[in-house]
């Protein structure tokens, strides 16, 4: 049967063949005999050997072991390193002449020196030269010249006394010192070459891997490095990926004059007042903070208030009291997805749900004209949002007022006092980076993420106009078919809890 059919047949490569006929029938005339047999035979014919092979392998192997397990264990060498006769056993047995006691002693010190200047190796940081050896007891020069340069530079011996306690000839010493000092700038070297290649690595991945990942991509390169090398140097540069931080897209630019209230945050002073309702805005309101209206508590934040320690009234009582907006920001294939949702607290509703590439005033307006479509006559939300230059910009003052009203003409406006026909939507901003203040709608975006995007491979690959579509279906599915549990008795849809209402 020719070679190439029996590689092919058992999915090796075409080389295989020959090395399995090399190893098993090494014998020309054997050779020539298994080529006359049919396959089945020969198949047969090569089994037998490699089991016996097999065989062969293992019984030398149990062999080794058994020998090995006879011999008693070589005594540790180091103890051999330690001069003069060790503890004296029996105290009688010491001499009576005081200059050989006290050469006794001198000889004690000296083994306690030597014994530290071991464990001053063998606690050494990575650079001491000869740890290994000493650590596993093998007695080299290389070990014997570290104990040596442990003892002269923390215990004052002198080389050549050093040298002779333990038993190495000065030369010895020097050499290893040397060739020590080549080693430790060879390493910083190599230390210095790594550096350039992870701050490459750095680079290529936006700061985005962690050392595991980094190692990895040192180990693709061809570079045989440790994961503790590669972590260590990366605290020494410094270059650690952020830590995993919210996704929540961040609109802080450019401060204005428009800076309402807070008007879901209660202070405890304000909510013991005697009239039992009434919004208290944080200290930061700008020169629209002062005249803003007192809104009432919700049913569910007067009695959930004090057991929950509520601080925000998020709940409504019924639509249109209260909206929640934000903005978040999706990572697609092509570039980035920016969300704009508006949600109601009532029932979670998401009003209105507005996508760009852009977190621009037009995702907002357009998200705001949403609103008006299905807003009904005559109510006036208040409207949530972070601090966000979005939100404190005169464009977006303008998407919420009536442009009928003439504020410069109005008394009530003049006055700085919450003006009723001045506002469609009533502003309401968080604290300064206080995300809590926000909950609701972070919430939503929250469970969005966690519901489609989050542990999903085939998402990342999506492109923008794919993950609007994605989103899209999400939506609807949110409001008509996803069942919640927090409306009213048992579960329902958002849908189904709205026409209940109305009917
Ligand atoms: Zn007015």
């Amino acid at each position: 049967m020719p070679l190439l059919e029996i590689a092919a047949e058992f999915g090796v490569s075409e080389t295989v063949p020959i090395v399995w006929v090399r190893r098993y029938f090494p014998d020309k005339d054997e050779q020539d005999h298994v080529a006359s047999l049919g396959f089945d035979a020969v198949y047969e014919a090569t089994m037998k050997r490699v089991s016996k092979d097999r065989k062969a392998k293992r019984a030398t192997e149990q062999q080794r072991i058994d020998t090995n397990r006879d011999q008693p264990r070589p005594p540790r060498p180091v103890d051999s390193w330690l001069p003069g006769p060790g503890p004296v056993k029996d105290i009688d047995a010491l001499p009576d002449d005081v200059a050989a006691l006290k050469q006794l002693l001198v000889q004690q010190r000296e083994r306690d020196a030597v014994k530290d200047a071991i464990i001053e190796v063998l606690m050494g940081g990575g650079d001491t030269p000869g740890k290994d050896d000493v650590r596993d007891g093998v007695l080299t020069t290389a070990a014997k010249a570290a104990v040596v340069g442990a003892l002269t530079e923390v215990h004052g011996f002198s080389i050549a006394r050093a040298c002779a306690l333990i038993g190495i000839a000065t030369s010895t010493f020097y050499y290893h010192r040397g060739k020590h000092a080549v080693t430790v700038q060879d390493r910083a070297r190599r230390r210095d070459e790594l550096k350039v290649l992870i701050l490459q690595a750095v680079e290529q991945s936006r700061r985005s891997y962690g050392y595991r990942r980094i190692h990895a991509w040192l180990q693709a390169m061809g570079h045989t490095v440790s994961e503790k090398i590669v972590r260590n140097l990366m605290a020494e540069l410094g270059c650690r990926p952020p830590a995993k931080q919210s996704t929540k897209y961040s609109s802080y630019t450019g401060e204005t004059d428009h800076t309402p209230q807070n008007l879901l945050l209660i202070t405890p002073t304000r909510n013991s007042n005697s009239n039992g309702n009434g919004a208290e805005g944080d200290a930061e309101g700008g020169v629209d903070g002062g005249g803003m209206p007192q809104v009432a508590l919700s049913q569910y934040f007067t009695e959930h208030a004090a057991a929950q320690g509520l601080t925000h009234d998020f709940h409504a009582d019924a639509p249109w009291e209260k909206i929640g907006t934000d903005v978040t920001e999706i990572h697609c294939a092509d570039g980035k997805l920016f969300l704009s949702a508006a949600i109601d607290f009532y029932d979670g509703m998401p009003i209105a749900v507005t996508m760009s590439t852009s977190p621009d005033h037009d995702l907002v307006a357009e998200m705001i004209a949403r609103i008006d479509e299905c807003k009904p006559e005559g109510v006036t939300p208040i409207i949530h949002s972070d601090r966000g230059g979005l939100y404190r910009s005169p464009r977006w003052v303008s998407m919420i007022t009536h442009h009928a009203h003439d504020n410069l003409a109005c008394s009530v406006c003049q006055q700085e006092l919450f003006c009723p026909s001045r506002w469609r939507y009533i502003p309401s901003l968080s604290r300064k980076g206080n995300s809590g203040d926000n909950a609701r709608v972070e919430g939503f975006f929250g469970t969005m993420k966690q519901e489609i995007l989050h542990g999903r491979p085939e998402v990342k690959t999506m492109t923008v106009a794919q993950m609007r579509d994605y989103i899209d279906s999400y939506i609807d599915f949110y409001i008509n078919t996803r069942l919640k549990s927090t409306l009213g008795e048992g579960y329902t849809t958002i849908a189904e809890h709205r026409k209940a209402l109305s009917a």
